[in-house]
């Protein structure tokens, strides 16, 4: 994982400093070449246009989109997202025919600046404005586009990237693979991130959760206090129940469960999920400090019947972030959904918490 931060650490620095990377989407096996675009110059689009496809496109926020009124190429229902996601090409007006790569340097460049409008661009033009997804590769059928936006942002620059897919050298009909990326990276001195990369990166560093609720829960097992977070992009909510004081330098014993309504509010013995939260509330109770953390994907979930549909990944992003936010540095897992446990294990501590392993914690008085 250290290797994957210092990827995305080099090409953030490249793109800040005008520079570009190579962004590889492992979802179609593609590089491509990737610059901030408010640092287009004839030189970089010379190199773009050499070594790759040349259908050179420029990723815009929505915003940009409407301000510079860039209208979807394509209307239709059903199209694929990155299809609904081109827009109107355009040329800068003070260029020339608007194909060479200084004229396309500019018109991409005039795309970045805040301060042009709809006017300066002829329509139909040479390059290619395409709308990147509101939440970057954090989004949904992220790619290349997301990561040059999120790039040029990451860089302090204005949030629009340039993108271009890179050509084989190899064999001039096809596309670079993977091995022809690496190499064509370091005959260049270019740094490659992937997108995945990046999310993960952005994962580790972004808060993703956003404290929306704090109160305490009178319940028939006592007063707990009981903290809402929300997704700030899934729209989904979870809770932390807390016993004691959760600042403490103690560790802290954790039980995170994954919402079942079939277990949880019907008391379904088809799976271990009530039993498991009930033992972890008694437990609490028992001991007069713990925590326990309720997450509840965007989707229902009840075993058997409803899927829910986050991975377990988000899932211990969502829990380090929580624990974060609380002050809370070290925990014991507890050992009553151990899988869970485990699977979320890494993604914690990658966070600098520490997690003591488990097997005595959770005893039930009595
Ligand atoms: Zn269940």
């Amino acid at each position: 994982m250290k290797t994957a931060y210092g990827r995305v650490r080099r090409a953030i620095a490249a793109v800040a400093t005008g520079r570009a990377a190579i962004v590889v989407d492992d979802s179609e096996d593609q590089g491509y070449l990737v610059f901030a675009a408010d640092a287009a110059t004839a030189q970089l689009l010379t190199f773009t246009v050499r070594h790759t496809s040349g259908y050179v496109r420029i990723a815009l926020p929505g915003a940009d989109c409407e301000r510079l009124d860039l209208p979807p190429v394509c209307h239709r229902d059903g199209e694929s997202v990155g299809i609904a996601a081109q827009r109107v090409t355009v040329d800068f007006r003070e260029t020339g025919t608007g194909i060479s790569a200084i004229d396309r340097a500019r018109t991409i460049a005039a795309l970045a600046d805040a301060d042009t409008t709809a006017t300066d661009f002829r329509r139909p033009g040479h390059v290619i404005p395409v709308q990147a997804g509101q939440h970057g590769v954090l989004g949904r059928s992220a790619g290349a586009a997301e990561a040059a936006v999120d790039l040029a942002r990451l860089g302090m620059r204005r949030p629009a990237g340039v993108l271009c897919e890179i050509v084989s050298q190899r064999n001039p009909t096809g596309m670079a693979d993977r091995p022809e990326l690496v190499s064509f990276a370091g005959r260049h001195g270019l740094p490659l991130v992937s997108v995945a990369e990046l999310a993960t990166y952005r994962r580790r560093t972004e808060p993703q959760v956003v404290r929306s609720a704090e109160t305490t829960l009178p319940t028939d097992s006592g007063a707990f206090t009981v903290v809402g977070y929300r997704d700030p992009r899934e729209g989904s909510e979870h809770l932390a129940v807390i016993a004691g004081n959760a600042g403490a330098d103690a560790p802290m014993p954790l039980h995170i469960h994954l919402e079942c309504l079939g277990g949880d509010v019907f008391g379904s013995l088809a799976c271990a999920c009530g039993a498991e939260l009930a033992h972890a509330v008694a437990a609490m109770r028992a001991r007069g400090t713990g925590m326990i953390i309720y997450l509840r994907p965007p989707t229902a979930r009840a075993c058997g019947l409803l899927s829910g549909a986050t991975t377990s990944d988000l899932l211990s992003e969502t829990v380090a972030w929580i624990l974060r936010d609380l002050g809370v540095y070290t925990v014991r897992l507890s050992d009553d959904a151990p899988e869970l446990g485990l699977l979320m294990f890494g993604a914690i501590r990658e966070h600098g918490l520490h997690v003591e392993s488990a097997a005595t914690v959770w005893p039930v008085a009595g």
